[in-house]
């Protein structure tokens, strides 16, 4: 039987030493603040246990131009999951979710609203491994990986999901609309607020969107707040 006293102890022991940041196994961070150790935890495992089993079930979708399973990274108590697209290079050579150019952008982004990709956040993607030569993920890949993404919200139960440029947020909603459009709501994903804003890559291609996009993430901001 695991003793909480003596779990709590350890945790706090382990902060003095190191700060405020926990590191558990190819999981991202945990922290004291997140609802409870028991829950952090059931959660990590079952995460855990939905990779282990992609791994088995896909391990086919490799080959080609594609390395590695590219799999969600951060919080699994998060309140806030973001969504993206597919991972590019630089996630397939890492297996590690936005750490190319883009990643780096979402990083001063959420740097700016007071959070990071550790705590309290949760990021990962439609697809989990690259699609050949970057290109957009077809109909039929969205279809086959979407399953997989329906249980990792249902085990992170995020507060809110932002989802990160049209191919996730039109995945989410099962529509074909544009951006602009499923910008101007909030819309509800099976009881989960869930707000659509540009993709990183987007806001480089065109440094014009980044007033719309900075609004989005002070209403996260806000919203998570609230
Ligand atoms: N673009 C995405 O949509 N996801 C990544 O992980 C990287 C770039």
């Amino acid at each position: 039987m695991i003793n909480i006293n003596q779990v709590q102890k350890y945790l706090k022991q382990q902060r003095e030493l190191f700060g405020k940041e926990l590191f558990f196994k190819n999981l991202g961070t945990f922290n004291e603040s997140s609802n409870s150790i028991a829950e952090n935890k059931e959660s990590a495992n079952r995460i855990r246990d939905l990779y282990k089993s992609i791994s088995i079930h896909q391990k086919n979708s490799l080959g080609g131009s594609s390395n590695k399973f590219v799999f969600g990274i951060g919080d699994p108590n998060a309140d806030l999951m973001l969504i993206g697209e597919a991972p590019g290079e630089e996630e397939d050579i890492k297996g590690e979710p936005f750490v190319g150019r883009s990643g780096k952008l979402l990083n001063k982004i959420l740097a700016a609203i007071d959070m990071n990709r550790n705590d309290g956040v949760f990021i990962t993607n439609v697809l989990k491994c690259r699609p050949p030569n970057n290109r957009d993920p077809l109909v039929s890949e969205i279809k086959e990986w979407e399953p997989y993404l329906i249980s990792e919200i249902k085990i992170i139960k995020p507060r809110l999901i932002v989802a990160l440029g049209k191919v996730s947020g039109n995945t989410l909603l099962k529509m074909d609309i544009s951006l602009k459009e499923m910008r101007e709501k909030i819309h509800d994903y099976s009881g989960i607020p869930f707000k659509v804003t540009y993709h990183p890559a987007a806001l480089l291609r065109n440094p014009n969107l980044k007033k719309d996009a900075w609004q989005d993430f002070q209403w996260i901001r806000d919203f998570l707040k609230g």
